[in-house]
């Protein structure tokens, strides 16, 4: 089968770091399932793995892509539930089930997780396999492609909006970097709710994007001084909550600025850079600074409940569709911003 090889950063970014192979077809082990992708969408902490050295779990080479969807092809002994030709997602981490946070109902933390396209190999192929307990019937009711964005972009976002930022309806909700897909997904859910939301980003039609899907206010961030001052203009002193998707430590410091006392502040984007914070502040102002990682497979039905009553619509977020041979072109231009969410189609 084609396959998209990651060999490895080696100073390469923005070169080719990852190349077109033959490899063979996977063979699914025992309590396993082989899926024939339709496509797997692209996402910013692959960024992360194509440039810093060692960032991957499983060193290259790794075949990367963790949000995939696709149809059974064939199931290892073991599994029942499946059968081939069934339209499927691949959760992006895959619990044990079995260790003590798991059965806590905190199975996004279990420290056994299976990561597919990242701990092992992904989806940037024609055929993937993984463990059965991550692998999720999708209904017929929802697009087969586009639908690869639920188990990362939109389940990521579900856990951070309702587990862990617990919004409600009137709460004021400033979304830092909701000018990519996951925050954009953010602003969906959070405005469905009945919160008041910000919208925060660098990019302004990616902004006026937000506005569509249920912002109240944008703030560019290349068009203010400040933005934790903007946001306290707009919200009079502070937000209830606020939400980053971005990663970026200069915008989380500012969303520690510009959030209430007594608010939340959630962290969910991923990069390797450290935050500065006063005890003080922290302190004084009981500030709660949370982090928020990928999502529970148990909440897996209410995620897509969400998408069949469209108030996330991933056709709307899909902006861009690539082949597998312009994997790295793809990844330049989500580097560079000029997408909302992008699939690829192997
Ligand atoms: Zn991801
Ligand atoms: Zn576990």
């Amino acid at each position: 089968m084609k396959a998209a090889v990651f060999h490895g950063p080696g100073g390469s970014w923005p070169q080719k770091p990852i190349s077109i192979e033959d490899v063979p077809v996977p063979v699914p082990a025992d309590g396993e399932v082989l899926v024939k992708v339709a496509a797997c969408g692209l996402c910013r902490t692959d960024l992360e793995y194509l440039k810093v050295e060692g960032a991957t779990p499983k060193p290259p080479p790794i075949i990367l892509g963790h949000e995939p969807v696709g149809t059974v092809a064939e199931t290892g002994r073991e599994v029942n539930r499946l059968t081939a030709g069934q339209r499927v997602l691949i959760a992006t981490a895959i619990p044990c089930l079995a260790c003590d946070l798991c059965r806590a109902g905190q199975e996004n933390l279990c420290p056994d997780m299976v990561l597919v396209g990242a701990n092992r190999d992904g989806a940037f192929a024609e055929y993937v396999t993984a463990p059965a307990a991550g692998v999720i019937p999708l209904p017929d009711s929802l697009p087969l492609e586009e639908s690869a964005i639920i188990t990362d972009a939109v389940a990521t976002s579900y856990h951070a909006v309702y587990n862990r930022a617990r919004v409600k309806r009137g709460d004021t909700v400033a979304i830092y970097g909701a000018s990519g897909g996951l925050g954009l997904i953010c602003v969906q859910m959070t405005a469905a709710i009945g919160a008041r939301v910000i919208a925060i980003g660098r990019k302004q039609w990616k902004l006026e994007k937000a506005l569509e899907y249920g912002a109240s206010e944008i703030i560019s961030t290349g068009e203010v001084d400040s933005v934790d001052r903007a946001v306290k203009r707009i919200t009079r002193g502070g937000a209830d909550i606020s939400i980053d998707v971005s990663g970026s430590a200069r915008m989380i410091e500012s969303a520690c600025r510009a959030t209430r006392a007594g608010g939340r502040i959630i962290v969910v984007g991923f990069s390797f850079e450290k935050i500065q914070l006063s005890v003080n502040r922290l302190m004084w102002r009981e500030l709660n600074v949370l982090g928020s990682k990928n999502y529970r497979l148990s909440d897996m039905p209410a995620i897509i409940g969400l998408v069949e009553n469209g108030v996330v619509q991933p056709h709307k977020i899909v902006s861009h569709r690539f082949k597998l041979a312009e994997i790295n072109e793809a990844y330049q231009m989500l580097d560079r911003g000029e997408m909302l969410r992008g699939i690829v189609i192997p």
